[in-house]
């Protein structure tokens, strides 16, 4: 396993592989982050990580400072996994002095995510690109956990004629039902235990459309009542989408819907999502 710091160093190293899957993330890894890099294993010749905890993605009173890094032990994971190329760049190394140019969705900026943590999907977009300018991997793995940054992602890479395939994985849970995510972290032993009402909250909607509950609102409704009985969730947003256009459903029709939420659990910002597939009437 290679360890590269700069741009030059990288692409050297990376014109001696082929075909390449690419695992963008921020470090802190668990097994989400894994069970992507388990994927591009299977599908590729070759696997390229980077870690990059990305400033220009964090809003200026969120967690950037504080956001978990464990840089060796992420190493020892990655070097477990037989990843063949890590690409850790400083903050200077991928924004140096002078840089200026950013790609923006500004679709995205309206709803869910982007709505709730403007300029976000702008720090995403951009370093997306960069980083897949520099690594040209073949195919790109993202969460479904994150499923408007996926989206955001996929528009960006047909928008800019990027040659990279992009793969959107399931999303991987605690045995509680609690999406892993590096920010579990921050949570105290009595948030920890409220948390899984996350998940709780969203099949609860999935047990209503599976009973034939088409009604965007009552399935709105029917997560925010479980996340409302545990006192230590403040829902930020529930939303029942279309699961392309993220526009806000009345009804769920042929395309089944997104339901998605944030919540916040003390100082903790939490978010997750399920599909609920289209049912098809033969
Ligand atoms: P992050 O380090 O949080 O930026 O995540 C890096 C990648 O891992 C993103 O594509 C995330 O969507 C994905 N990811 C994060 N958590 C999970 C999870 N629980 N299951 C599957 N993928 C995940």
């Amino acid at each position: 396993m290679q360890v590269l710091a700069t741009i030059d160093a990288f692409r050297q190293a990376r014109a001696a592989y082929g075909p390449l899957g690419f695992v963008p993330t921020m470090g802190y890894l668990h097994q989400g982050h894994l069970s992507l890099i388990a994927r591009a294993r299977r599908e590729c010749g070759a696997v390229a990580v980077s870690i990059f905890v990305n400033p220009t993605q964090f809003g200026p009173r969120e967690d950037f400072e504080r956001y978990p890094r464990d840089l060796e032990r992420d190493l020892a994971l990655l070097a477990r996994e037989q990843v063949d190329l890590v690409f850790v760049p400083s903050r200077e190394e991928i924004y140096p002095e002078g840089f200026g140019t950013y790609v923006s969705i500004p679709a995205a900026d309206e709803v869910l995510e982007g709505a709730a943590r403007p300029g976000h999907f702008r720090g995403v977009a951009t370093v997306v690109c960069k980083l897949l300018n520099i690594v040209q991997p073949t195919r790109a793995y993202f969460g479904q956990k994150d499923a408007q940054q996926s989206i955001v992602v996929r528009q960006l890479v047909r928008d800019l004629n990027i040659p990279t395939q992009i793969v959107v994985a399931p999303t991987v849970r605690e045995p509680d039902g609690l999406a892993m995510s590096s920010r579990n972290s921050y949570l105290t032993p009595e948030e920890r235990q409220a948390a899984p009402a996350i998940y709780r909250a969203l099949c609860a909607a999935e047990q209503r459309y599976l009973a034939g509950e088409r009604d965007g609102e009552a399935l709105r409704q029917a997560v925010i009542a479980v996340l409302d009985a545990e006192p230590l969730l403040r829902p930020e947003y529930v939303s029942v989408a279309d699961p392309l256009s993220l526009r806000e459903l009345e009804q769920v029709g042929s395309h089944g819907a997104l339901v998605s939420l944030a919540v916040r659990i003390g100082a903790v910002r939490l978010i997750d999502n399920l599909l609920l597939e289209p049912v098809t009437t033969a």
